[in-house]
């Protein structure tokens, strides 16, 4: 089996979105996403990976992730390469499981549960606004949610009052009245309802420590991105100052960041998001490395549907997952409209997949949407840093030589491929 074909399809509705398609010479479709950034995206695909996977055995997962990094950290990986990546080998076990005839958890390790508990990250969309809503009446929003057996939420309390300063001061009635809601819910409730805090590392240390700070008798389930994870020894102070857990966070990009907020105190929870990180290949890897620091994960989403699928086959089959995020008004708004079957969310959790692959593919009337554009790679193009024309190279005849000289150089294994 070969890679015939490389799709990217975008939707004007959501210009940040972006699904990937891999087609093979036996029928077989793999579908993978991920979100922002969709143009470089895009480029990144046919510029520089499609043509490079173009032929090859989509069974070879590892190695065309370490080919493609490979060839992304020339140039610095965690941007637009690194989410093409993500979406490229999440259809590439889509693929597997198709041709396996098994749902991808089965085969990354088996069922150590079959299903995982979700808390539900406030959103705004169509008929959904429990993003506006709990701001005047949180109780009724956290009873909402208990009632459909959801029991954790997330929220952003402060990041409208860190605009004016733009988080670099914090006053004291600002953050009281950000923080009325959540006060309200636990006067109410109690701890029925775990509640998140996000703050999308809007604040600097010194306020983001008065926060915790103010925050500690409300018990957040966790503080997320208080302050950006651009410095880990930052993150130990401000983790060293409270006794909530610090999780970090979706912007920390493969197993080389997550690792630096895995072995140091800095953090709590490892929240990687798989369409950004590296997709599932690379997931699986930081629940390890977080597994050997007694560390859970809480996988992150606010993309897009194809996300909680990839995310629900590691839920099942790793044993440090704590959490999965779910966002009830991008699901009940829009998600559906992609893809199918859907997701299964029931009494407060996310259900295994139990199709072969991802569990998933996207609808027929994706494609027939006048908003649609779709690019196409179906031809092998040259990897050029990985290429023979690389200039610290001898010249071909040279290389030709050398190579025929013995039968250990003509083998060329090895995990990256160069020709
Ligand atoms: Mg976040």
């Amino acid at each position: 089996m070969i890679i015939s074909k490389i799709e990217t399809i975008r939707v004007g509705q959501f210009p940040d979105l972006i699904f990937v398609q891999i087609h093979t010479d036996t029928g077989v479709i793999g579908l993978g996403e991920t979100w922002y950034g969709a143009s470089t995206v895009e480029a990144a695909i046919h510029d520089h990976f499609g043509p490079l996977l173009i032929g090859r055995d989509p069974a070879e997962i590892e190695r065309h992730w370490q080919t493609m990094f490979r060839l992304s950290d020339h140039a610095g990986y965690g941007g637009a390469e690194l989410r093409a990546i993500s979406a490229i080998d999440v259809a590439l076990w889509d693929i597997k499981g198709q041709v396996l005839q098994m749902p991808i958890f089965e085969i990354i390790g088996g069922g150590t549960r079959h299903r995982i508990k979700v808390y539900n990250t406030l959103g705004v969309y169509g008929d959904v606004t429990d993003g506006y809503d709990v701001w005047t009446k949180p109780v009724e929003v956290a009873q909402r949610l208990l009632d459909q057996g959801i029991t954790g939420m997330k929220m952003s309390p402060t990041d409208f009052i860190a605009r004016e300063s733009d988080g670099q001061i914090l006053y004291k009635d600002d953050l009281d009245w950000a923080l009325r809601p959540l006060r309200e819910i636990r006067d109410k409730l109690g701890m029925e309802i775990e509640v998140a805090n996000d703050a999308h590392a809007k604040w600097n240390l010194p306020t983001a420590l008065r926060i915790v700070r103010e925050m500690e008798p409300l018990r957040p389930m966790w503080h997320e991105e208080l302050i950006s994870p651009l410095n880990e020894d930052a993150h130990v102070r401000l983790q060293d100052a409270t006794t909530t857990p610090i999780a970090a966070a979706e912007r920390l990009m493969t197993r080389y960041q997550h690792r630096r907020f895995i072995e140091s105190p800095a953090a709590r929870i490892s929240m990687p998001d798989l369409t950004w990180t590296g997709g599932i290949s690379e997931v699986k890897k930081i629940a390890i490395l977080a597994s050997a620091h007694q560390m859970p994960i809480a996988p992150h989403d606010c993309v897009g549907p194809v996300n909680m699928l990839a995310c629900a086959h590691i839920a099942m089959a790793t044993p440090n997952v704590m959490i999965m995020e779910y966002n009830r008004a991008m699901h009940l708004g829009w998600y559906r409209d992609f893809i199918e079957p859907d997701f299964e969310i029931k009494d407060g959790y996310l259900m295994a997949p139990t199709e072969p692959g991802l569990g998933t593919h996207l609808k027929k009337s994706v494609m027939e949407r006048s908003d649609v554009r779709v690019r196409t790679s179906n031809e092998r193009g040259e990897a050029w840093l990985m290429s023979n024309k690389r200039y610290t190279y001898p010249p071909p005849e040279l290389q030709q030589e050398f190579v025929e000289s013995t039968d250990r150089r003509k083998s060329g294994a090895g995990a990256v491929y160069y020709d």
